[in-house]
């Protein structure tokens, strides 16, 4: 295993970049801690496949360095990073038994035969399919062909890394929390560095110690999943992250306060001296509350998911969400809703402009 660093990278499809936005990658500087558990987030077309493959080394980046423990290995090939990688749909010899799926990795590197044993029984035990080893592969049920896949990505003990790369696709629904809760056991067991990439929030957050928050090619945040909720750094993360996400709401700024709608609105801690932009407030529902004094609203929707209300208002042309617990107003009713101070942030850009 190894620490991964990412240095300047950049990457463009184009042949000739010339702006910003002919690069899918634009700026990555990022350490991958030896033994972490990574999940890398982010929605379709962000980049997430694009810099899989620069570590894996089926794509040169345009710029920059890629380095293990310090070597430089941007020019080495996929086979000498010595890397696993686990793919969204499974990838293993139907006409093998299982045992044979999972030592396939190993025999094919000449490992002892006594270790490769030690090794699937190992595997096979921590994914619950040791009672399957002498069944053919054709034959086991979809999340048990992946769980295989999975087996085989693992079962190597000297790999830098394993990547996942959205690997609960086809898994149905209700196995989808056993795949997920069992792959963070494993990377409790085996240690390995592991990257999981998705665009799925909770899949991302239950496996992740450290989660890297791409957009629009960039890394808009990483922390673990408490903070991302806790302080985004950035909207498309409050937004992104949450259900529903932040609320984010245009504002002005004034005499370095801000305003909603033409009412101040206090603020988690002063605003930073260099903000400047299109400036917003960034809320998240779960501290918008109904009382006594407040801003001017009216209900538009409320939805009852169950463990609360999610109630949907109007203030001024700018609707927001609020999870309220208890007693709910009804559409149509005018309310008066307060913000949590020191849950309220300004953004300016997008980025976060509010200090603590
Ligand atoms: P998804 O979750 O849909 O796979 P992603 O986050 O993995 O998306 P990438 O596949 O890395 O994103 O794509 C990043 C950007 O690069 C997108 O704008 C995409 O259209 C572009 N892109 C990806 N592959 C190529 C390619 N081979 N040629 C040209 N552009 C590409």
């Amino acid at each position: 295993m190894a620490k991964i660093t990412l240095s300047n990278l950049r990457h463009s499809y184009y042949p000739a970049p010339e702006k910003r936005d002919d690069y899918a990658l634009k700026n990555i500087d990022l350490d991958w801690e030896d033994g972490g558990a990574y999940a890398l987030l982010g929605p379709s077309g962000c980049g997430k496949t694009t810099l899989l493959n620069i570590i894996s080394g089926l794509l040169t980046p345009s710029e920059g360095r890629i380095l293990f423990d310090g070597k430089d290995v941007t020019d080495w090939t996929p086979g000498r990073r010595n890397i696993a990688q686990v793919f969204q749909f499974p990838v293993i010899y139907d006409t093998m038994t299982v045992y044979d799926n999972l030592a396939f990795p190993l025999r094919n590197r000449g490992v002892d035969p006594a270790h490769i044993d030690r090794r699937v029984q190992e595997i096979a035990r921590l994914l619950e399919v040791e009672n399957m080893l002498d069944r053919r592969a054709s034959g086991l049920s979809p999340d048990n062909k992946q769980k295989l896949s999975m087996g085989r990505g693992l079962v190597r003990d000297d790999v830098n890394v394993v990547m996942f790369d959205e690997p609960l696709t086809v898994i149905d629904p209700h196995l989808k929390w056993k795949l997920r809760s069992k792959l963070k056991e494993l990377h409790q067991r085996v240690k390995h560095t592991m990257i999981y990439v998705t665009h799925d929030q909770t899949e991302a957050l239950t496996f992740a110690d450290q989660v890297v928050v791409m957009d629009e090619g960039e890394i808009v945040q990483i922390g673990t999943p408490v903070d991302l909720f806790a302080r985004p750094a950035h909207t498309f993360v409050g937004h992104f992250i949450g259900s529903p996400g932040m609320n984010v709401l245009p504002c002005e700024l004034r005499n370095r306060g801000a305003f909603f709608q033409g009412s101040p609105v206090p603020l988690e801690g002063p605003v930073r001296a260099d903000a400047s932009g299109r400036a917003e407030i960034g809320i998240r529902p779960e501290f918008v509350t109904i009382s006594d004094a407040g801003l001017d609203a009216v209900v538009v929707k409320v939805s009852d998911v169950g463990r609360h209300n999610v109630v949907q208002a109007m203030v001024g042309d700018t609707k927001l969400a609020a999870i309220i617990e208890g007693d709910v107003p009804h559409k149509g009713e005018s309310v008066k809703l307060s913000f949590r101070q020191d849950q309220t942030r300004l953004y300016c850009d997008g980025w976060l402009a509010t200090e603590i």
